[in-house]
């Protein structure tokens, strides 16, 4: 049976951290840095989401400031309101949350903030640096599979990785941090021809589709890390990507739900300390 990459000590271990950095940076700056989450309309994922971050934020003692815009806030208004948020040297942090009305033009949060405040990785500015391997903040997400892995002690240099998905939040960045870490990498999509013939290669096996039950068994090499990124919602209980039963084949999965999800926003803790420092001056040596 395959080891369970439970997310909760790998949150713990990243907020100890955090408490023990901020306590640095409040000596340093004479106060902690501040993360903004900017919600428009009434999407109930989403203002979940605000809540989920400020337990999280709360834990470390960070303080998070909500911008909330009505469902039928002008383009204008939402630019307005992340100026400002980017200029205010309170805020070290930005994060928007998804969906956005549908009213308002694809992709325009990655467009809006402020990458030195882009704390989840969405401005292209962000991902360029990621993709040419230069030091970045990456979304939240795949970086929490990354520390999931480290944590664990799973060996990534020299594995053949298969990661299922390509959406730059969490297939493609997590796809160009595994080959920093030196795996050989497949990506797979939709498009992919033989999933299986792809995913048996696997050493680590990551699947970010989105689509319940898509890795069944016999498409995983026996003894293999399986991270499973999914979550969907069927008959209201939350399930991954992967089957229950790829745990009698894999060599580890994480469970779903409590694993990659439960590392996403201690994370972003992470990235809201790195943008702050950043910020300072970069004060601090790593
Ligand atoms: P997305 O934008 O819909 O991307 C899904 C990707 O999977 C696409 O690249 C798509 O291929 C590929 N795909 C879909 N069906 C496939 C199939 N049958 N075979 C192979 N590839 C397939 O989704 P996303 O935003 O990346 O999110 C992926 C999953 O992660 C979702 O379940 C989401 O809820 C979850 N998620 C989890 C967290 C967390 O903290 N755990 C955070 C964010 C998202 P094409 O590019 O060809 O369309």
């Amino acid at each position: 049976m395959a080891i369970a990459l439970e997310g909760r000590p790998v949150a713990r271990a990243i907020l100890e951290r955090a408490r023990e950095e901020l306590a640095e940076y409040v000596t340093q700056a004479g106060h902690p840095p501040e993360l903004a989450t900017v919600l428009a309309g009434d999407d109930a994922s989403a203002a979940a989401y605000v809540r989920a971050i400020h337990r999280t934020f709360d834990r470390v003692g960070i303080p998070v400031r909500d911008v909330t815009l009505p469902g039928d806030v002008a383009e204008s208004e939402l630019r307005d309101a992340v100026e400002r948020l980017n200029a205010d040297p309170a805020v070290s942090g930005i994060i928007i949350l998804h969906p956005l009305p549908r009213h308002l033009p694809a992709g325009i949060a990655s467009q809006l903030v402020d990458p030195a405040k882009d704390v989840d990785g969405v401005t292209p500015y962000s991902a360029g640096r990621l993709a040419v391997g230069l030091p970045a903040l990456p979304p939240s997400t795949p970086e929490g599979g990354m520390a999931i892995l480290e944590h664990y002690g799973i060996e990534i240099a020299g594995s053949h990785a298969v990661v299922i998905g390509r959406s730059p939040v969490v297939g493609l960045p997590m796809a160009l941090m595994l080959i920093a870490a030196d795996a050989t990498v497949t990506v797979c999509h939709s498009r992919t021809p033989d999933l299986p013939a792809m995913t048996r290669q696997a050493d680590i096996l990551v699947a970010a589709a989105g689509r319940p039950g898509l890795v069944r068994p016999e498409m995983v090499k026996p003894g293999a890390t399986v991270i499973d990124f999914g979550v969907s919602f069927v008959d209201g209980r939350m399930v991954g990507d992967v089957e229950p039963a790829v745990g009698e084949v894999a060599g580890a999965l994480t469970p779903v739900p409590g694993g990659t999800g439960a590392v996403t926003n201690a994370i972003l803790v992470q990235n809201t300390l790195r943008a702050a420092w950043a910020a300072l001056g970069g004060r601090r040596a790593g």
